[in-house]
């Protein structure tokens, strides 16, 4: 089969890793091949529309929200910074905006704007998009690569496989940079939903719907043993759990585990105290005002009751020791039993993909095939929700796209 068309760059994937990275790319002439028929899909309904691209505080900082592989990206954030992303979009007429959690939007909460911001960087780097193009088979071709998509062969210099995972697959990410980096010969580690809610088995919880608790203790027990510990929001769905504390610590849960989660904010041992102290200064306090006083939203309070089958207008002072006891554990770490995470169809990332240890950290290139990249979600890195994750394709992006250059250049010169 005839090539049909040589590109020294060839780019799969137009989400915000691809888009960047020709966006970036300083030498005219490579082409992004996206089988949507636009663009950045995702990117359009990240951060509900607004698009949460990076977020505020100290590079060094953003390692610590990538879980176990957030090492992976030091080189990256530090090359290609919160900062730098800030700074490229405001230069382009993009202003930013902070909210009160740190998350940066662009100011006209608009993702299109960064959409075509990056659409307008690409043309200006003379980086061809060609939409409606599915990449279906990616290989070593002599000195580069041979790509098939839409029917029409195309061979390059340099392939940046910048696929992304396979969350919200509607959007586009249906993990078929998977398949490609496994022909190369790369590792994948297990792709496994990210960033979701869990649904609860046997939960009693439906009727709570939108209630959450501020900044909760979740406690991971795995076979009888705590496993690791976190903090943050947690709210009630239809059938499970969900809010930032919970999305956030869903890349380490698995389906069997339990979550112990603090209902109210206080520990047991200090809410036991209150209780007992409460019950011989004002023993005739219902133990329903007793919750509430303690911090618990009325409705979970009740809901708690009912399932102890208490009366919510009992006195503290006739509280048995057995109910206070079972109480005192439901309030403190009350025991969620894991079904399963939501699937990929609501995950907002995914975790597993390109295995790390085959990857250059400095240069996102492959160490197994030479002039081979890779950027964004394909990788083994999801982040937490607050923008982590589009910077992490960003920052990938920009290692790729800077040693895809010099390599270019080095041609250039002879080298
Ligand atoms: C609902 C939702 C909200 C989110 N909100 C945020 C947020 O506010 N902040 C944040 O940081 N992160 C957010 N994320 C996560 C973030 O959007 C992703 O991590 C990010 O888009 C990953 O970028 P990427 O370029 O690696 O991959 P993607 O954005 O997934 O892009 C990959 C592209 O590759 C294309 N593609 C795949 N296979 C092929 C093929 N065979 N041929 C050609 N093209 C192909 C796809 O169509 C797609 O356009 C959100 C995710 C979701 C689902």
């Amino acid at each position: 089969m005839n090539p049909e068309q040589h590109h020294h760059t060839l780019i799969i994937g137009a989400g915000p890793a691809g888009l960047f990275a020709g966006a970036v790319l300083k030498i005219p002439g490579a082409l992004i091949l996206e089988k949507k028929e636009q663009p950045g899909r995702k990117l359009m309904i990240s951060g509900t529309g607004q698009c949460n691209y990076t977020h505020a505080g100290p590079a060094g900082d953003f390692l610590k929200h990538y879980g176990e592989n957030g090492h992976f990206l030091k080189k990256a954030i530090a090359a290609f910074s919160n900062r730098d992303a800030v700074r490229f979009f405001n230069e382009r007429g993009v202003p930013a905006v902070t909210d009160k959690n740190g998350k940066i939007f662009p100011a006209s909460l608009k993702a299109g704007d960064i959409l075509k911001t990056l659409t307008a960087a690409c043309r200006n780097a003379g980086t061809g998009i060609t939409t409606s193009a599915a990449v279906t088979a990616a290989e070593k071709y002599e000195d580069g690569f041979r790509v098939t998509a839409g029917g029409k062969v195309y061979t390059s210099r340099f392939l940046l496989i910048a696929t992304g995972g396979l969350s919200y697959p509607s959007t586009g990410s249906t993990g078929d940079g998977y398949a490609f980096a496994s022909r190369f010969g790369h590792n994948v580690a297990q792709p496994r939903p990210a960033l979701c809610p869990v649904v609860i088995s046997g939960y009693t919880f439906g009727g709570l719907q939108g209630v959450s608790i501020k900044n909760a203790t979740i406690t991971l027990i795995r076979n009888r043993r705590k496993i690791r510990e976190h903090r943050g929001d947690t709210g009630f769905t239809r059938n499970g759990l969900t809010g930032p504390g919970i999305i956030d610590f869903s890349r380490f849960i698995e389906a069997g585990d339990i979550l112990e989660i603090q209902l109210g904010n206080q520990d047991a041992a200090s809410f036991e105290q209150d209780f007992l102290k409460t019950s011989a200064e004002n023993g005739k306090t219902s133990i329903l005002s007793f919750l509430k006083s303690a911090g618990f939203a009325r409705s979970l309070a009740a809901h708690l009751l009912e399932e102890e089958k208490i009366n919510p207008e009992k006195p503290l002072a006739e509280i048995s020791k057995a109910q206070r006891k079972i109480l005192v554990q439901k309030c403190c770490a009350y025991p969620f039993s894991v079904l399963h995470k939501e699937g990929f169809k609501t995950a907002m990332a995914t975790a597993g993909g390109v295995s790390l240890t085959e990857v250059n950290p400095s240069s996102m290139e492959s160490l197994l095939v030479p002039g081979l990249f890779f950027a964004g979600e394909v990788l083994d890195i999801d982040g937490d929700t607050g923008g982590y994750n589009i910077q992490a394709a960003f920052s990938s992006a920009w290692l790729a796209a800077d040693a895809i250059h010099a390599r270019l250049l080095k041609k250039e010169h002879g080298g």
